[in-house]
């Protein structure tokens, strides 16, 4: 991959890189597409980091189908799919990690103690490696993309992050590989999450700007729902800081969600902003 990437920059070409966990769905492919459009080289990266998962986490129930990936990213016209092994990532005696502070202490962060670490440590080794132009990374992760915008800046990297909108179903509930853990029920009562966003967005849109009266809408709906099995949280948070807002101002803010139905844990977020 590296003297694949030293003679794409050689020759003058524009590198374009999807850092992914595999079992693509159209959340992924939406990225691999915006990506073709600019780069004259796509590399998707497929890598089900470990170091992001905690140690009660699914890491070892990671859905995976390596041969579907090829077929779907080889259709999109992806130029490379760069499937490093966890060996070759983190070798015997690997010490180094990457921590970006703040911006991962709330939201996910809290739930999840050392994922953001595990998440910019691989995707620092990726730019690494891949030495893109520019990286496309979904909406739908909105804390890990401020963290890695964060990190692109921090360290000075030559790196133009471009964020991509969250792809749903048509039912409304955002893709995500974690998905297919749902049963057919499971999968019904997760259209519950969208739905409160959107019902909170409506009672902004008609001028409740108070964060309280907001994710009490959202977790009143959430409540409603006997399969949604415990909410890690409902906050409304700076689009930037990501810090909780009590009232949402002129920069609008991210109302984000995390819960668990059945096996999955699953987060979405809407953007409240006056349209303009
Ligand atoms: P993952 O394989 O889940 O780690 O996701 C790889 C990339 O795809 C990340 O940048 C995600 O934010 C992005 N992504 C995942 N789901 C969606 C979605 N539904 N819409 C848009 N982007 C997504």
């Amino acid at each position: 991959m590296k003297s694949l990437s030293k003679k794409f920059r050689e020759g003058g070409e524009v590198i374009g890189l999807v850092p992914t966990m595999g079992y693509f769905h159209e959340g992924h492919l939406s990225l691999m597409r915006k990506a073709r459009g600019e780069c004259e080289r796509v590399v998707v990266s497929l890598f089900v980091n470990p170091l992001q998962f905690g140690p009660q986490e699914d890491y070892h129930l990671y859905p995976r189908d390596e041969d579907r990936d090829a077929k779907l990213a080889e259709k999109e016209g992806v130029d490379i799919l760069f499937i490093p092994s966890v060996s070759e990532m983190y070798p015997e005696g690997y010490a180094t990690f990457v921590e970006v502070k703040r911006l991962t202490e709330g939201l996910c962060g809290r739930f999840r103690p050392g994922h953001f670490q595990g998440v910019t440590t691989v995707v620092l080794k990726l730019f690494n490696i891949v030495k893109p132009h520019k990286v496309y990374f979904g909406m739908k992760d909105y804390q890990q993309l401020k963290v890695i915008e964060r990190m692109t800046r921090d360290l000075d990297l030559d790196i133009e992050i471009i964020p991509c909108p969250t792809i749903r179903e048509a039912d409304g509930l955002a893709m995500s590989s974690r998905n297919s853990y749902l049963s057919t029920e499971e999968r019904k009562a997760a259209t519950v999450i969208y739905r409160s966003l959107l019902e909170a967005k409506e009672t902004y849109r008609k001028g409740e700007t108070k964060a309280k009266v907001l994710k009490e809408i959202v977790g009143g709906i959430l409540r409603g729902e006997p399969l949604v099995r415990r909410i890690d949280y409902v906050e409304i948070v700076h689009p930037e800081t990501l810090e909780p807002l009590e009232e949402v101002g002129e920069e609008g803010a991210i109302l984000a969600v995390a819960l668990y139905i059945g096996k999955a844990r699953l987060i979405d977020n809407i953007l409240l902003r006056e349209e303009v």
